[in-house]
């Protein structure tokens, strides 16, 4: 008799038409109501989860500087700058409150960072790696695409939009994080003198990049785009995102020279043979950067600026083995996957540094050349019947490898 009488407490399901019905001292629960309320204590506790300040260990920069020491090879100049910046900027965030970044009266700045140095030099390396140092979101944007979209202001945000997604849609994680815009050298203006050319293009996004690196609450469509008209928007406010920005500059050398030879005219002569010639960026200035094109007000924006020295044989040469996840070593840990070690010699590695310095491919190009060398062996190990422990490759084995392979894909690769 009992039996029938008893209920869910929750959808009041009879006991005969629910497959557990749990007791409790008064009611009972079944196990749909169970699960239902579970899903809505997980969504309660993700929201709650999501509204929370993220905290995060202020490094020192001598122990960033430690930190990018094992992934990035050279660049010490940049490293140190890149350290002290990154530091001063969370240690502005730690110590002043959210909304202004102003605690007894001392406003302390945001230091955006300026990255100048041919592509493939480790400037997006450097700031990815210093953001996984810092535990926080990270996203890389392409000026170009920017330029190409138009200057609507809309398609800037979108840079926004990666990062939040990136933070996993928490706000505040998102207001943390560092954002790499590269090839900010293709927005410059293409004319020195405005009022004659107007490049809109570039100085459009110049304007709407602006808005962004000097802090301002920007409405951001969750999803992106204009697809989803009815989605509601996030505001993200960028005060204490901080933006890294590289490029290659081609041509500032020039400026840069022009301007150091200028200033030995005006100021006092014999100075000029003191200019090191051979790295011409370790002098860049921010009037170089405005020189080249870049409004002064984005100058004003970006008041740490650093150089990356061009690569040459020996940093190659170490760039190859000695990162903590440097190429050599992500190609013995798939050849391992495989239940095999891989043995390469020096003189391979010499060889794929005198490759990739012949076609001009740079650091980029090392890994281009070491997938052609490890391909027929990266094809053939997985199914191969030797059941050898060893796979080795000597240069004559490299060599052959890589005269297979026509110019065309490693030009490309550049
Ligand atoms: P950039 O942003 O300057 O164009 P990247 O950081 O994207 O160059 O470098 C491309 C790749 O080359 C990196 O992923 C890394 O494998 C390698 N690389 C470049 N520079 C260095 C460096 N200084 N130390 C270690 N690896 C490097």
């Amino acid at each position: 008799m009992a039996k029938e009488n008893k209920k869910c407490a929750f959808c009041g399901r009879d006991s005969e038409d629910v497959e557990l019905l749990i007791s409790g001292i008064d009611a009972h629960i079944c196990e749909r109501c169970v699960s239902q309320a579970k899903s809505i204590v997980d969504e309660e506790k993700a929201l709650v989860e999501k509204k929370k300040i993220p905290s995060f260990k202020l490094f020192k920069p001598a122990e960033i500087k430690k930190h990018l020491d094992q992934y990035v090879i050279g660049q010490e100049d940049a490293k140190k700058v890149l350290s002290v910046a990154v530091y001063n900027h969370y240690k502005r965030i730690n110590y002043s409150t959210p909304k202004t970044g102003e605690e007894d009266g001392v406003e302390l700045e945001k230091s955006n960072i300026v990255l100048v140095g041919e592509t493939g030099t480790g400037k997006t390396l450097m700031a990815r790696t210093i953001a996984r140092k810092m535990k926080v979101p990270f996203c890389i944007a392409d000026a170009t695409v920017l330029t190409e979209a138009g200057y609507v202001g809309e398609d800037v945000e979108s840079i926004l939009v990666r990062l939040l997604q990136v933070a996993d849609y928490n706000v505040t994680a998102a207001e943390r994080g560092i954002v790499f815009i590269d090839e900010l050298d293709k927005i410059a203006r293409k004319s020195d003198n405005p009022s004659i050319t107007r490049d809109v293009s570039g100085e459009g996004v110049q304007q709407a990049l602006l808005k962004l690196l000097e802090g301002s609450v920007v409405n951001v469509p969750p999803h992106g785009g204009r697809k989803h008209p009815e989605q509601k928007m996030i505001q993200i406010n960028t005060q204490n995102i901080l933006f890294i920005c590289g490029g290659a500059f081609v041509g500032i050398e020039k400026r840069i020279l022009s301007r150091m030879q200028a200033n030995v005219i005006g100021y006092g002569a014999g100075k000029s043979a003191e200019i090191d010639r051979e790295n011409v960026l370790q002098y860049v200035a921010p009037q170089d950067l405005k020189s080249f094109g870049l409004i002064p007000e984005l100058v004003g924006r970006l008041p740490v600026l650093t150089f990356f020295s061009q690569l040459d044989r020996l940093a190659l040469r170490q760039i190859l083995t000695e990162p903590k996840n440097s190429l050599i070593k992500q190609y013995k840990k798939l050849f391992e996957m495989d239940g095999k070690e891989l043995a390469i010699d020096d003189a391979v590695l010499d060889y794929i540094v005198d490759r990739a310095i012949e076609y001009k491919l740079g650091a980029r190009g090392l890994r281009s050349i070491c997938e052609f060398i490890m391909l027929d062996a990266m094809y053939e190990i997985p199914s191969a019947l030797d059941h050898s422990e060893r796979f080795h490759i000597n240069l004559a084995y490299a060599r052959k490898q890589l005269e297979k392979v026509k110019m065309g894909p490693l030009k490309a690769a550049s």
